[in-house]
């Protein structure tokens, strides 16, 4: 335990390295066409099979030059054309320029572009004067210039971005070998959740949670199986669990993890599992389950995590404890939480020492240059308007008290899976 830590509370980071232990990375691989591997996760190292650009080309419209030339004249007569894509072909004189587009080989034995904005027609020759004095290679890309043949462009372990796909298309691979994505089942716990465009009676309310789950887990990059709302009765929670179980790797629920009244769930989870009830010194977000669903004759083993069901709850320990077991699960070695970045309150936030506080807040940038942030109002665990509203957590740490404006805090700007 360290200084700060409350007795019965288990801290963030014991929690995360308690559950990582426990996971060993999928291994299946498959195949998926280029314009469809985004959010996926390499299962191989890319090399470059190309230099990039595969040939020394022009990065103007202008002139292709042998610099030599220029010291005996600045007026050089047209020996011909390189266009993109339709190269000069035959002799070229010396003592003559070649007119060349952005993008077009360069004609062996030039050693310079000028740009047309600094060359002048008169007749049929071209005046470059302007352009005076010259650079060798100016205006020429090299071969390899952006990644040389054989080069690692993109690592094993690597979540493709929509910015790595028009990246290996540059090296011409069609298709590229992927990690298997989870398969992750949940459903919402609870008598009171009712489906929207439903009208609510006394005691109802929405099911929200299940909505947050699953975009947040496809944009994790996990394949979601919506199971729906169980009511808060055994022998269905029961089925529920053994369904969601066949069907996946993880079984998420939300709803019914708190002391008291998690009794079905916890008694259902013992005879189906081996699952730790824990208190995480977190908030919101205390009451959170972890362990595994065991192996049956019917049933390969499956992880279990159980959400809190307070809406910003569920939420917050999918994105904090969660988002990192699946992203183990799903081979993306180089995923790491947001950094840490410290900016001015500039508004009260109400705190009592013994938890990591995640407030939800809303940071902006002065003129000054300055990083401030205020709260999003209401904090209540079951209030999601907090969340909708922000732009950042603002994260206080476990052993901290009341903030008052212009005290400095460290804010946590939202990775992308909660965009
Ligand atoms: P529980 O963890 O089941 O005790 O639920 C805690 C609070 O979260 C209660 O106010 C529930 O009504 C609410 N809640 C539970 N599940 C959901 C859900 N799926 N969507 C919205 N609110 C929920
Ligand atoms: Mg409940």
């Amino acid at each position: 335990m360290g200084c700060c830590d409350t007795p019965g509370l288990m801290p963030i980071e014991t929690a995360i390295s308690k559950m990582l232990e426990s996971i060993t990375p999928i291994s299946l691989v498959v195949d998926l066409a280029l314009d469809q591997a985004v959010g996926h996760v390499l299962s191989e190292d890319i090399h470059s099979p190309i230099n990039v650009p595969p040939f020394d080309n022009s990065a103007m419209d202008g002139y292709a030059l042998r610099s030599s030339d220029l010291e005996t004249a600045t007026q050089l007569p047209l020996a011909g054309k390189s266009f993109a894509g339709i190269p000069f072909e035959g002799d070229w004189p010396q003592g003559t320029c070649i007119r060349i587009m952005t993008g077009a080989q360069i004609p062996e034995g030039c050693d310079l572009v000028i740009m047309q904005e600094q060359a002048q027609v008169i007749g049929d020759d071209i005046d470059f004067s302007q352009a005076l004095p010259v650079k060798l290679n100016q205006n020429i890309r090299p071969t390899g210039d952006d990644i040389e043949q054989g080069a690692l462009v993109l690592p094993k372990g690597h979540k493709l971005t929509s910015r790595d796909i028009p990246m290996i298309a540059t090296l011409g691979i069609p298709s590229v070998s992927v990690f298997q994505q989870p398969k992750v089942a949940f459903f919402s716990t609870g008598d009171e959740l009712k489906p929207l465009g439903t009208k609510l009676k006394a005691g109802e309310i929405y099911d929200s949670n299940r909505y947050g789950i699953k975009v947040m887990l496809e944009k994790f990059g996990c394949e979601a199986i919506d199971l729906g709302v169980i009511p808060d009765d055994k022998e269905l929670l029961k089925q529920a669990f053994q369904q969601a179980q066949s069907q996946a790797d993880v079984v998420i629920t939300s709803g019914g993890v708190s002391v008291g009244e998690a009794d079905y769930t916890k008694v259902i989870l013992d005879e189906l599992g081996e699952i730790g009830f824990w208190k995480i010194a977190m908030k919101p977000g205390k009451p959170f389950a972890f362990g595994k669903l065991l192996e049956t004759e019917e049933r390969h083993s499956a992880l279990f995590c159980g959400l809190p069901g307070n809406p910003v709850s569920a939420v917050l320990t999918l994105y904090i404890l969660v988002q990192p077991l699946l992203a183990k699960l799903a081979g993306h070695s180089q995923w790491q939480p947001q950094p840490s970045i410290p900016a001015i309150s500039q508004t009260r936030f109400k705190k009592a020492p013994g938890r990591t506080d995640f407030q939800r807040g809303i940071f902006s940038i002065t003129e000054q240059g300055t990083l401030e942030v205020s709260t999003t109002g209401n904090q209540s665990s079951g209030a999601f308007r907090s969340m909708s509203l922000a732009n950042c957590f603002v994260v206080l740490e476990q052993d901290r008290g009341h903030v008052e404006v212009g005290e400095t805090v460290h804010i946590q700007m939202f990775s992308p899976s909660f965009y």
